[in-house]
């Protein structure tokens, strides 16, 4: 069986995010999403709040899991003896960034391979931070998350 972990804030999941599994999902048979606490991140959901909104939003998938990544992902894959990394590109900015975390981890785990998908173009601009400056400031972000994700991002950025 072959298996792509998929790591990142998800703080919250948009349909970027989700883009990339349904293409991730053509390669893997099984997906898990792996929610990371970026030591430099501020995160607006918890860790247990961002899995337990992927588990909601991924619930009659059976392909794909939501677990949570205490420490390196270099060890993480060792210990699971997974290989494949599962990381999506945006515009060019996105790109020192993966290169840079997929060089070291190749130095870290030798084993470690990780595949970039590219998003559909109007995925290209949309990232967690912006949509939560939108519905901070009332906009609607309709056409950018899951429905229960906004919900929960209102209830979250209420004054
Ligand atoms: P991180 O904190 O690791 O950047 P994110 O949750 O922001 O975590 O992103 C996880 C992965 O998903 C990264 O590879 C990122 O490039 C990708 N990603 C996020 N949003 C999009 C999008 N709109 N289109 C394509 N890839 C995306």
């Amino acid at each position: 069986m072959k298996v792509g972990v998929y790591p990142g804030s998800f703080d919250p999941i948009t349909f970027g995010h989700l883009d990339i599994i349904k293409r991730a999902e053509k390669l893997f048979d099984e997906i898990i999403v792996l929610v990371a606490d970026s030591g430099k991140k501020k995160h607006l959901f918890s860790l247990k709040e961002r899995k337990e909104m992927l588990e909601e939003v991924f619930k009659n998938k059976k392909n794909i899991k939501v677990e949570i990544l205490h420490g390196l992902l270099a060890e993480y894959m060792k210990e699971k003896e997974l290989v494949f990394v599962v990381r999506g590109l945006r515009a060019i900015s996105d790109f020192e960034f993966e290169f840079q975390h997929s060089t070291i981890n190749k130095e870290l785990n030798k084993e470690m391979e990780t595949v970039f998908f590219m998003t559909e173009p109007k995925y290209f601009y949309l990232n967690s931070s912006i949509i939560k400056e939108i519905v901070g400031l009332k906009g609607s972000v309709r056409e950018f998350l899951p429905e229960l994700v906004e919900e929960k991002l209102k209830e979250k950025l209420k004054p």
